[in-house]
């Protein structure tokens, strides 16, 4: 089924495999507010590393697995049936970044984290600019060999666990003045400094917290690209990560179904297992439907990558799976709770967890409406046969 070779064949089984161990963490990580003893967690996040799990959408070039973009969403499949987000071990960093970073960032930042020795967290969002990007109000002021760097970003996810930061800020001065660029920042660093950390629905061990960059001072090398390149990797990073957002998804759903199937096959009410009721019935067929769905279109758009379709194309294919994909699971997530009854409701429930953990799904990467906005737009300007 799907037409994967024996290749993408052999890497899916292998991350299906490591998904079932970490299944077995999820209870006790839910449990512990998320984590796990550092021990188990560092166990997990190095089978990831020699699994070859780890960093695949990075070329070989800097010593990454160099998969297809369908082999990644493969993975990231897989990474998508684990709860409590334990499956983020496997880890994709950012694919634009091999080739704009100049020595000192591969050096330093780009090939230790390609190993898997450190990790990332981007500072983007503001308490005034989410879907909007453009509304930014962090700034990057030129002083000598330096750039200062202010403004308070919101929702950074893995600040705890991050090396650096990618920092998008508004330049004050210069040629390119008002033209949004993006840095890294060591941390911690001088004038770094978390504000608070909200709790958020899901339990997971990587916070999100409201962090202040006040006169944070970095030299000009950790400038990534060109002064004007902040929104290009905005962009970049967004037509990748929706699409991984698309295939967690479809890892979710799949385990949702799996297992309000297997309960409403056991579940005897009134005489009869509940999948013999017609109203359960339907709620598993239209699921085991969407899901059907969602994964032939994410697939597809994975090999129109893997094929080098025009990225202005792949902009609106991008937003179509995340669109359908995030929507698709998270109603399968409320049907799995109805299927499950009460049980559906109690925290050592996956559909419970996962009816919680994918709610951000429709909202992250830009939000469902921003990704209608996009959909529409490009089926103005290219028309319907270049999308679909
Ligand atoms: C758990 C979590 C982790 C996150 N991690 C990160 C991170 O690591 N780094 C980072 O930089 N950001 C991160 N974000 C931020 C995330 O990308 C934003 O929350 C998201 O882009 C939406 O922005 P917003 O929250 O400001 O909502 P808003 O932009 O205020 O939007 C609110 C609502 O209005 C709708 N809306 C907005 N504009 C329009 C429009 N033009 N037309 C119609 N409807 C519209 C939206 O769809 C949404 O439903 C994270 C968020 C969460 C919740």
């Amino acid at each position: 089924m799907y037409s994967l070779s024996p290749a993408d064949l052999e890497l899916q089984a292998t991350a299906r495999a490591f998904a079932d161990e970490l299944i077995g963490f999820e209870v006790t990580a839910e449990e512990h507010d998320g984590r796990l003893p550092d021990p188990v967690a560092k166990q997990h996040h190095e089978r990831a590393v020699e699994l070859g799990l780890y960093a695949t959408n990075m070329p070989e070039s800097v010593g990454g697995r160099g998969c297809t973009a369908l082999q990644q969403v493969l993975v990231q499949e897989q990474a998508g049936r684990v709860t409590n987000a334990l499956g983020w071990c496997m880890h994709t960093p950012p694919a634009w970044w091999p080739e704009v970073a100049n020595d000192v960032q591969r050096e330093r930042w780009l090939l230790p984290t390609v190993r898997g020795e450190m990790q990332e967290c981007y500072a983007i969002t503001e308490e005034g600019a989410g879907s909007d990007v453009s509304a930014i109000r962090a700034t990057a002021r030129r002083d000598g060999d330096d750039y200062v760097l202010d403004g308070e970003k919101w929702h950074v996810t893995s600040y705890n666990e991050a090396a650096y930061a990618f920092f998008q800020a508004v330049l004050t001065d210069g040629p390119q003045a008002g033209s949004q660029a993006l840095f890294v920042v060591d941390l911690p660093s001088p004038g770094v400094r978390v504000v608070r950390t909200p709790a958020y629905s899901h339990t997971i061990a990587h916070e999100h917290p409201i962090v202040a960059f006040e006169g944070v001072r970095v030299p000009a090398s950790h400038l990534v690209g060109g002064e004007a390149d902040g929104m290009t990797f905005v962009y970049e990073w967004f037509r990748f990560e929706r699409l991984m957002v698309a295939a967690r998804c479809l890892g979710a759903a799949e385990r949702l179904v799996e297992a309000a199937t297997r309960f409403a096959q056991e579940r005897v009410v009134q005489g009869a297992p509940l999948i013999e009721r017609q109203l359960v019935a339907a709620m598993l067929a239209d699921s085991a439907t969407e899901l059907f769905a969602a994964r032939a279109m994410t697939y597809e758009t994975a090999r129109s990558i893997d094929d080098g379709l025009d990225r202005k194309l792949l902009h609106g294919r991008c937003s179509m799976v995340k669109l359908y994909a995030s929507e698709m699971a998270n109603r399968v997530a409320d049907r799995a709770v109805q299927v499950f009854g009460g049980r559906g409701y109690m925290r050592e429930n996956v559909a419970e967890r996962f009816s919680r953990e994918l709610r951000v799904e429709r909202i992250w990467e830009g939000a469902s409406e921003i990704q209608q906005l996009i959909i529409a737009d490009q089926l103005g300007k290219r028309g319907l046969a270049a999308l679909v």
